[in-house]
């Protein structure tokens, strides 16, 4: 009998593991796909993120001081400060340095075997792999799912699924000339969302965008666009989809068991961006089985503090943030192209560029500022006065 299986090798279980092997417990990680880190990600994350849980310089394909935004009607802003914001890195080596870490500190990796059953047990978890060749059961205390989006173990164990979530598709492609961070609005580009083309390294770009649906059809669209505008040449790699959860579990812990990452829906509903948030939650996850196990009891009583510290922490910022996100899926293209025309005349973006509190990873304060920004409250009563009156608050 083991400590802790995790199930999942993303952010959010290479770091759990990290955590609880370094303190002295027994961890396996199981991962279906041999390739850790392998998903589906454009790689950006904060200069706060990479502070807290650092990479290999060598990993990093740009640093980001800000973006150029494209209203859906042609209107172009650019956004940025002079200091480095984010980073865009190289996701599968990052994600698999956290791997590496957790080997470091004792943790065994189980890589190509699927878990497909996760059964509670009188001492504990027991879960079922396969692989081509066979399958493993692996038994242990305790039980951490950081399996990602769309998994079914979170019912399985009783935790049910998240609440709300979106699309998001992305191709690589050359675009030679682009030194810029894009990001798109409109109806006909990523509806409700937004897309993006994101420089990497090399010459190539990541192009996406996040929506309900036909994610698909909107993104080779956008691509045509990029290629008749002259800024993409060709596609280097094709088109895929994965899911972005926008709203948590209704609960992320039980007897033995925790929810993290984006499996537990910890993620900005703003952005879409989940690294972050995952590497956070994972180390609060760690902390409290550690005092579980400490005491002796892996009660849902004693792991319920997991719960109340990642909410403590991120749930107001995920809230926030998705009442914003709501807010914006229902504005028609010339409600963005007026706010967007309004902002960039009288100086509101400057100004909001300009905040202290303005962060990569924490938006609940540019929110609320922009809500309670007179020119917004003004534009918006126009555009919409029910609008005016759901403006989240922080
Ligand atoms: C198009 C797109 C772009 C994105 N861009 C960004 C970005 O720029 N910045 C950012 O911060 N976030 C971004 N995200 C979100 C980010 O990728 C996730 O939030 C983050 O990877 C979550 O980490 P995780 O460890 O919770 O899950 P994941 O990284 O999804 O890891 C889950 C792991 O579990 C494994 N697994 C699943 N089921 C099983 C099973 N039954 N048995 C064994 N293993 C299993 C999977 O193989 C996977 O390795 C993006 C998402 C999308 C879709």
């Amino acid at each position: 009998m083991r400590d802790v299986i995790v199930v999942g090798a993303g952010p959010a279980g290479n770091n759990t593991a990290f955590n609880l092997a370094g303190r002295g417990y027994d961890v396996v990680v199981v991962d279906l796909t041999r390739r850790i880190g392998d998903k589906l990600c454009t790689g950006i994350v904060g200069r706060e993120c990479l502070e807290r849980f650092p990479i290999d310089p060598g990993l990093v394909h740009r640093d980001v001081k800000g973006a150029v935004v494209a209203a859906p009607g042609g209107e172009v802003v650019s956004l940025g400060r002079q200091e480095v914001q984010a980073h865009v890195v190289d996701r599968v080596s990052y994600v698999d340095s956290l791997a590496e870490k957790g080997r470091n500190a004792g943790a065994e990796y189980l890589l190509g075997h699927r878990a497909t059953e996760v059964v509670p047990e009188d001492q504990g978890w027991r879960v079922e792999t396969v692989n081509g060749s066979g399958g493993r059961t692996l038994k242990a205390r305790a039980l951490v799912l950081a399996s990602g989006f769309g998994s079914d173990l979170t019912g399985r164990v009783g935790l049910g699924r998240v609440g709300d979530f979106a699309t998001g598709v992305q191709a690589e492609v050359m675009a030679p000339g682009v030194e810029d961070i894009h990001v798109y609005f409109g109806q006909g580009v990523a509806p409700g969302f937004f897309a993006w083309m994101v420089p990497t390294s090399g010459g190539r770009a990541l192009v996406g965008l996040l929506c309900r649906r036909r994610g698909m059809g909107h993104l080779q669209k956008l691509v045509l666009r990029l290629q008749m505008e002259g800024k993409v040449t060709r596609v280097t790699r094709a088109p895929a989809r994965w899911g972005v959860p926008l709203r948590p579990l209704g609960r992320t812990f039980g007897d033995g068991v925790l929810a993290v990452g984006d499996s537990a829906g910890q993620l900005k509903p703003t952005t879409g961006g989940g690294i972050y948030y995952a590497l956070l939650a994972s180390e609060i996850a760690a902390g409290a089985l550690h005092r579980a196990f400490t005491r002796g009891d892996l009660s849902s009583d004693r792991l319920s503090a997991y719960e109340r510290e990642w909410k403590d922490l991120l749930a107001h910022e995920m809230d926030v943030g998705y009442s914003a996100r709501r807010m914006f899926e229902v504005l028609k293209d010339w409600q963005i192209n007026l706010l967007m025309h309004m902002f960039a005349s009288d100086g509101v973006f400057e100004e909001l560029v300009d905040l202290q509190s303005l962060s990569f990873d924490w938006h609940s304060g540019v929110i609320a500022r922009l809500m309670d920004h007179p020119m917004l409250n003004r534009a918006l009563t126009f555009i919409n006065p029910v609008l005016a009156t759901l403006a989240p608050r922080s």
